[in-house]
Parts: structure tokens; sequence; C-alpha cells
């Protein structure tokens, strides 16, 4: 047996010896610590296991319309024990926010993750930082260990995995991905409907949230390095939703010649959340996001960072001209 075959017996064998599960993971959630909660959260509660799902952020509405959605909620304010707290997308515990409050005790923690700089917190730890999402290795454990794999669950995987490699598109996307994708196709997923619930039924307002972006947009480095920026104002003045900007750095990275991408978004703390995307393997903005306390890959990371919006600007900018400079 492989090691990470093994390693998947030993998760499974801890999850069929135990009965009540805390399904947990990152705060700010994306669709893969989303979808990865609730197909793992499925999968247990059919083998019979009592499972809370909890995110910090509970459900958020853009993702309403996956399967059974209605399972994962936000943590309760009174703490609860459980046999096996599972966190799932995470890369530092402390991003599990406030459901690591919320589970009183655990006989034991299993970290399921594909971020590098995971630094293997926890008891029963498997981390593949070539799987370009959480899901992706949630859909080889599943299958390798003969869990359940429902049209619910199969849904949910497929919008973790799709979302987390871009509709397919980013460099971590492989051959493996296309395989599993056509296997969840084959378990009941309906590509058309998920695709256009998750890339084609925005609100007006993250339009608009576009809009006031890109009139804040600036390049530097030779238009390598381009950035725009939030304001708590215009937030404000906008309505916005943590949700609403996810993904639109994008719009930034599908520039030509642009080889790094940065969305600044002043937070309600004095801290500023930084977002960053690399084009080029050279240019590790995983490295730059370090050496302010985040984390990431080495193509997509971030950090929060304290200090006024135009400050945090000033510095990572410089930090991520010199990055460029250096490696291109
Ligand atoms: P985002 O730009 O928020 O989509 O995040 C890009 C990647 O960086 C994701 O894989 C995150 O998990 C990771 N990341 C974002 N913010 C932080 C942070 N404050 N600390 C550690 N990792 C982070
Ligand atoms: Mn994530
Ligand atoms: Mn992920």
């Amino acid at each position: 047996m492989n090691e990470r075959d093994a390693k998947f017996a030993e998760i499974a064998r801890v999850l069929r010896e135990h009965n009540k599960f805390a399904v947990l993971s990152h705060v700010r959630p994306d669709g893969d610590a989303l979808g990865s909660t609730l197909a793992l959260t499925l999968s247990l509660k059919e083998l019979g296991k009592e499972v809370k799902a909890w995110n910090e952020d509970g459900m958020l509405e853009k993702y309403n319309f996956l399967a059974k959605a209605e399972l994962l909620t936000t943590p309760p304010s009174s703490p609860e024990d459980f046999d096996v707290g599972i966190a799932l997308d995470t890369a530092v515990q402390n991003r599990l926010g406030t459901t690591l409050a919320a589970v009183r005790s655990a006989k034991l923690w299993i970290n399921i993750d594909h971020h590098p700089s995971n630094p293997r917190y926890g008891d029963l730890v498997y981390i593949d930082p070539t799987a370009p999402a959480t899901g992706q290795i949630l859909y080889e454990f599943l299958k390798n260990q003969k869990f359940p794999i429902t049209p619910a669950i199969a849904e949910n995987l497929y919008a973790a995995i799709s979302t987390d490699t871009g509709s397919f598109q980013y460099p971590n996307t492989t051959m493996r991905t296309f395989q599993i994708a056509a296997e969840l196709v084959e378990c009941g997923v309906d590509v058309g409907r998920v695709s256009q619930l998750l890339y084609e039924s925005f609100p007006r307002r993250r339009i608009e949230l576009l809009r006031e972006l890109l009139g804040t947009m600036h390049f530097a480095c030779d238009g390598k390095l381009a950035w725009f920026s939030l304001s708590q104002t215009a937030a404000v003045a906008l309505g916005v939703l943590p949700e609403d900007n996810e993904g639109l750095i994008d719009h930034l990275r599908a520039i030509r010649g642009v080889v790094v991408a940065i969305f600044f978004e002043e937070l309600t703390d004095g801290k500023v959340r930084v977002s960053m995307r690399s084009k080029d393997e050279a240019v590790d903005v995983c490295a730059i996001c370090k050496e302010f306390g985040g984390g990431g890959h080495i193509l997509a990371a971030g950090a929060r960072v304290a200090g006024a919006l135009s400050e945090v600007e000033k510095k990572i900018v410089e930090k991520a001209c010199a990055a460029i400079e250096r490696n291109t």
C-alpha cells in the first residue's frame, strides 16, 4: 500500500470507529471550503454518524444552491463535545475562526488540506499540495475507502473542484482533475446547471463593485503588476457582502503582461485583506504573504495586514515589484 492509501486507511478507520463529528473550514469560505465541508458531512451522515457542519460565516448566499446547503451553519454560542474535529481546506488552524471555540473537546483532530504552507496541525494529517482543491483529495479519499458518494455529495465535490481550479483552467488542473470531474458527472452532476449557478448568477451588486474597483486600478513594473482597492467607504456605499469579491481579482490576472495581481480590501478592524495572484511560478506570492503573516499557494495567496489602506498598498506593492524584478 502506498503512503497515501495508508494514510487514507488510517483516517477512514478513525471515521468509522467514532460517532460524533464536527466538520469545519476556513473563515471567508470559498466554494472549496463549503463544498468540501458538505461533501464529507453528507458521506458521514450516510454512514449513520452524528455530524455538525460549521463555518464562521455560515452558508453564503451564493452557494445556497448546493445540495443540502442547509446542513452547514454558523457555530452555536455554547460549545459542544465531539469525538473527532475535522479541519478542511484550512491553511492555519486559527483560520477556523469561531468554529474552533465551538468545539469544546475532541478526542482527535483531522487536518485535510492542499495548502503547501499548512503547518500540519492536528493528530491525523493529510496534506497534498499538488491537489488543486481539497474537494479533489476528498473525492480520492471517499472513493479509495469506499465511503458513500451520493449525487448530492458529487455535486458538492464538483463545485469545490470547479471553483478552486477557476473552472478547470488554473495550472493546478491535472489530467486526474478531469478524470474525477468525469466520474462526478457519472455520479449525477448536471454540469450546465451547476456552472450557471456558480458563474452566471451573480447579484448586480457584484458587478457594481467591479466597476468601483476598476476605477482604482493601477499598474507598475512595466505592466507586470496590477492592483485595485476597496475602501470601507465604498464597500458601505455599495452595500457589498464579503462574498461578492471572490474571483474579481481574476480580471486583473487576465490582463496580458500582468504577472502579479493584488486586491486590497480595507476591513473594519484596522486591517487590510490582501489577496494576491501570480501567473508565473518564479514569482511566489505565498512567500510575500508569509512575510506579512499570511499564506496560501505559490500562485494564489493572502494575508491580513494591520495598517491604513494606503500604507499597506505601498508596502505590498514594493515587495511585489521587487519579487517581479528579481525573478522575471
Ligand atoms: P484569497 O486571495 O482569499 O482567495 O486566498 C488565496 C489563497 O491564500 C487561499 O488558498 C487562502 O487559503 C490563502 N490565504 C488567504 N488569506 C490567508 C491568510 N490570512 N493566511 C493564510 N492563508 C491565506
Ligand atoms: Mn479555500
Ligand atoms: Mn482550496
